[in-house]
Formats: C-alpha cells, sequence, structure tokens
C-alpha cells in the first residue's frame, strides 16, 4: 500500500530571501513527486526575508502570509495539503548574527501578529510562550555548520523534537542530529529545507493514512510514529 509522504521544512521566494522557487512552483513540484501535504516554513520576518523592516510589525505579518496563501490556493487547485509553520531564527539580541534555527507548527498567523516580541527574546521566552498557546518547536539541522552559526549550540529542553534527516545538510551533520535525539530521547523529524522546488533527494516523513491536520502529523512525529524517508527524484539524479 502506498505511503503518504509529507514535507515539514522549505521555503518560498515570496517570503524567504534566499528561496529560489515561488510558492506555486514548490508545490507543483511536491505534487509531481506524490506528496500529499506540504508545511510551508518561511524564515521569520527579522531572519531571511523579503519582507522591509521600514514596515509596521502588521504590515509585516500580513505580508508573511503571503507565501503560505499562494501555496495553499495551489495546493487546493492540485489536492496538496499545505501548513502554516515557520522557521524561527534566534538571533541573540543582533539583527542576523547567533543563528540557530527552530521549526516552530501548530501556532497560526495571529499568534504571530500578537507576539512582536519574538524576534528579539530570548530563547527559553521563545519556547515558553510557543508552548503555551500549544505550539511545537523542532530543531532544525543542529549540527549546521554555516557562517551565520556562531556555534553549534543544543538546547534539549526547549525544544520538542529534532531535525535528524534535513536533505540539505551533510552526512555528518545529519549523523550527530541523530545521535542527539537518540540520547536525549528526543522525538525524530526530517525536512527537505527546500528552497529550489526539484531537489535531487527530499526529507520526507511518512504514514500509512491521510493525516486530516499538521497537529494530527506534529503529535504523530512526537509519538514516535511515522516514517522517515529519504526521497531520490529519479527526474532529478546527479542534479
Ligand atoms: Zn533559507
Ligand atoms: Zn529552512
Amino acid at each position: 500500500m502506498g505511503k503518504f509522504l509529507y514535507e515539514m521544512h522549505c521555503h518560498t521566494n515570496e517570503v524567504s530571501r534566499c528561496g529560489k522557487v515561488s510558492a506555486a512552483g514548490l508545490i507543483e513540484n511536491y505534487y509531481r513527486m506524490g506528496f500529499s501535504g506540504v508545511c510551508i516554513t518561511d524564515h521569520d520576518i527579522d531572519a531571511s526575508s523579503t519582507i522591509s523592516k521600514k514596515l509596521s510589525w502588521d504590515e509585516r505579518v500580513t505580508l508573511f502570509e503571503k507565501g503560505y496563501a499562494e501555496a495553499k490556493k495551489k495546493g487546493d487547485e492540485l489536492g496538496v495539503d499545505v501548513f502554516f509553520a515557520w522557521e524561527y531564527s534566534y538571533h541573540c539580541g543582533l539583527q542576523y548574527a547567533g543563528g540557530n534555527d527552530f521549526l516552530t507548527y501548530c501556532l497560526d498567523i495571529d499568534w504571530m501578529r500578537n507576539h512582536p516580541e519574538m524576534s528579539l527574546c530570548s530563547l527559553p521566552e521563545y519556547s515558553n510562550a510557543v508552548h503555551a498557546d500549544g505550539g511545537v518547536i523542532v530543531h532544525a539541522h543542529p549540527f549546521r555548520e554555516e557562517g551565520y552559526i556562531d556555534m553549534i549550540r543544543l538546547n534539549p529542553r526547549i525544544i520538542d523534537a529534532v531535525e535528524v534527516f534535513n536533505a540539505g545538510r551533510t552526512d555528518k551533520e545529519n549523523k550527530m542530529a541523530e545521535i542527539y535525539a537518540e540520547v536525549y530521547e528526543l522525538p525524530k523529524w526530517a525536512g527537505s529545507d527546500n528552497h529550489v522546488g526539484k531537489m535531487p533527494v527530499y526529507g520526507a516523513v511518512a504514514f500509512d493514512r491521510k493525516m486530516s491536520s499538521l497537529r494530527e502529523i506534529c503529535d504523530e512525529l512526537l509519538a514516535g510514529r511515522g516514517e522517515i524517508i529519504k526521497l531520490q527524484d529519479k527526474d532529478n539524479v546527479g542534479g
């Protein structure tokens, strides 16, 4: 029996400054790959964002929803479920510095609207606020080495799960993430961190049945159910 595949980590060029693919293009690609659903996780407003800092918080939040809204429109057309989330970057109180990334699920755009302090608060403050309203925090690529990340920084008590397979990271970085999750007994997550559309390999989570909501996907993964699949794109071998 076929599996139901879900993408938990991807970016649109409407909202993520580093994004190379439109929301519609992204969804068309996941449709081609046979995914049942896609969770849009654009970078938060103060991170790698296309949204001008000159605007008010309220205006910026309205623009932030655009990537998701465009993806949802295309998803409704093609029969792919599209979910709203974001990738939060910890800035250590500095713009673009610090750099640890946390996928944040199961909160809506109004939550973001009501939390303008989120971009510059401490990680425990962010975690407390997210968890108070039922949100889920997953440490994205915890062992990523990159210019904007000043150090590998682990915070096992403020997160709900670990992204143990990120299709854009090296085997070493993913292996360390897997060890981290194992030793700390944290639930495992996966994502493609897709910024381009077509990738050689995707990091999917898979289930035996169709999921009714993002909450159900998260609850299943947090309970250790669901499967992590490294899915090759046969149309993009060596790409
Ligand atoms: Zn990015
Ligand atoms: Zn990402």
